[in-house]
């Protein structure tokens, strides 16, 4: 099906060649099922948002036998995660990657018959099997053992602040300000500085390509830019991913599921569906009034819902949209209006010819980092993926797709068929790509930021105690807010299902 979602831009025909909205599995249509008295009634619970934290959320308190309903902005589900489908080739347009460290996701993976259904981006033996570095002294090619070797010993001197590869200062990457290990004062102290003063700091190890090589692989992993990154955000995924930079691709980057994230996102819908969960698409809430211990959701066509308990999903960038009353805490405010970094752009390109094994970095450059991501339609052309960090005033790719034709081109000669994107930024329902902090915020906000409003828990990935800005981190929220619901309003029998 059709959704409103992502663009076409076919660079033969100029600006005039962008098209809105690409074909996907996530669609849901009929867009509503939802019974006649479901104004009248109080629902056990409301969530709000069909990202992977709003189907985790809704498909275990269905699964619970609590009475539910899910309302949605968009006309399909994923949320920053989908996967459109075209001519026969899958385009992953926000969240891509899995990764075996992601427990929460392979399992369900496992659970719905996905966990052997993985392709890789960047298949051995492909075509233009080298990396082209460009970084300020002119582009040139680099083996990709080469490449991977400088990067690997820049980023260790980068990272190592303690002589232990971080581990002393983040032992627990999920409970970095409440393990035993390090003080919270030795973590605040940590947080102040930022990815730059960090670079700066060891900026005398580094030749001046590892230099460039760090300052973009910072925003290719935060979507913001070297000063605005917090040096803790990357000391934890270092953590996460092992305390080494040898597991970075297969942590972040390499495996997919054959058949689209959208598929999965689909599947956990269904199974909600067929529990007994009842929903509304195409439907953006616009207000939560809590009185009498009930939480009134208000949606923009004016319909109003009441729940014992809420699970609002809506991403960091987003809460600034709606209203609540009573107002959020001052903290919590300010950190919503402090917001996060990442401001990314990511597009695929489909390029003639085979160049499955290229990489690249251009660096400063409106696109930062290249993969080629096996072939499209057939085996005549490549998919090649691309991300740029902070680009906000360098390159908009509905403004002017043609510069992302240019940028592309830098990375090898290329004749590039079509570009296929998602503008993550002017997406009202999104507003920004996922959540990596400033300098300072994670210390200071995450607590609040993961703590309810009233009867209202707020449930995100942005926020997320372990893979921040990863579907795994979604999976952690909405797991966790289902569980408090259950707890909250009592379990009944696994089978019942909403009149
Ligand atoms: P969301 O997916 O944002 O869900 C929130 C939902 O709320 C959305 O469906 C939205 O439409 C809805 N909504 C918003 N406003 C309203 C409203 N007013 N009323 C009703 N509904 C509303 N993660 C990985 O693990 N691997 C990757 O490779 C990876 N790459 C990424 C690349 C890009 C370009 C992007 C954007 C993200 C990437 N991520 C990746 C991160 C991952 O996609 C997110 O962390 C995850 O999808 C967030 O899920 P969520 O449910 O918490 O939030």
């Amino acid at each position: 099906k059709l959704s409103h979602d992502g663009h076409t831009y076919n660079p033969g025909k100029g600006s005039a060649g962008l098209h809105p909205g690409l074909k996907t599995y996530g669609v849901i249509d009929p867009a509503e099922k939802i019974g006649a008295a479901a104004e009248e009634k109080v629902w056990e619970c409301i969530v709000i948002g069909a990202g992977y934290t709003g189907l985790i959320a809704a498909r275990d308190l269905v699964k619970a036998g609590k009475q539910t309903l899910l309302l949605e902005a968009r006309d399909r589900v994923g949320g920053r995660t989908w996967s459109a489908e075209i001519e026969g080739t899958t385009f992953e347009m926000g969240g891509t990657w899995v990764s075996h460290v992601h427990g929460r996701l392979f399992a369900e993976m496992q659970r719905y018959g996905l966990k052997d259904s993985v392709s890789m981006t960047r298949t051995e033996g492909g075509g233009a099997a080298y990396f082209t570095i460009d970084t300020g002294s002119g582009s040139r090619r680099l083996s990709l053992k080469e490449a991977s070797e400088m990067t690997f010993r820049a980023w260790r001197i980068f990272i190592n602040v303690d002589g232990q590869d971080g581990r002393s200062l983040c032992p627990l990457p999920y409970s970095s300000l409440g393990n035993s290990r390090v003080s919270r004062e030795e973590v605040e102290a940590i947080d102040k500085i930022s990815c730059q003063d960090r670079i700066d700091q060891v900026a005398d190890q580094l030749t001046a390509d590892e230099k460039a090589l760090i300052e973009s692989l910072v925003p290719h992993c935060t979507g913001g830019t070297a000063a605005n990154t917090g040096f803790l955000e990357m000391l934890r995924a270092q953590a996460l991913q092992g305390y080494t930079p040898e597991t970075f691709e297969e942590c972040w980057t390499l495996y997919k599921i054959k058949e689209g994230q959208s598929t999965l996102a689909r599947k956990i819908f269904d199974d909600a569906d067929r529990l007994g969960l009842q929903y509304a698409f195409k439907q953006p809430v616009r207000s939560f009034v809590e009185k009498d211990d009930n939480v009134t959701v208000t949606t923009a066509s004016g319909m109003a819902y009441k729940a014992k308990r809420v699970i609002n999903t809506l991403p960091l960038a987003v809460l600034p949209t709606v209203q609540f009353d009573p107002p959020l805490s001052k903290l919590r405010q300010e950190a919503i209006q402090i917001g996060h970094v990442n401001h990314l752009t990511k597009v695929h390109a489909e390029v003639t010819g085979d160049l499955r094994g290229l990489r690249g970095c251009t660096f400063p450059g409106e696109l930062l980092y290249v993969y080629g991501d096996g072939f499209c339609h057939g085996d005549e052309s490549t998919r090649i993926t691309s991300f740029a960090g902070d680009n906000r005033g360098v390159l908009n790719p509905l403004q002017q797709p043609e510069k992302l034709v240019t940028a592309l081109k830098r990375f090898h000669p290329m004749e590039i068929k079509k570009v296929y994107f998602h503008d993550w930024l002017s997406d009202p329902y999104s507003l920004a790509g996922p959540a990596w902090y400033s300098a300072g915020y994670l210390t200071k906000y995450l607590d609040e930021l993961q703590s309810r409003h009233g009867n209202v828990l707020m449930a995100n990935s942005d926020w997320a105690s372990g893979w921040r800005a990863f579907i795994e981190g979604a999976m952690e929220q909405g797991a966790l807010a289902a569980d408090i619901v259950m707890e909250e309003v009592g379990i009944q029998g696994a089978n019942a299902v909403v009149s």
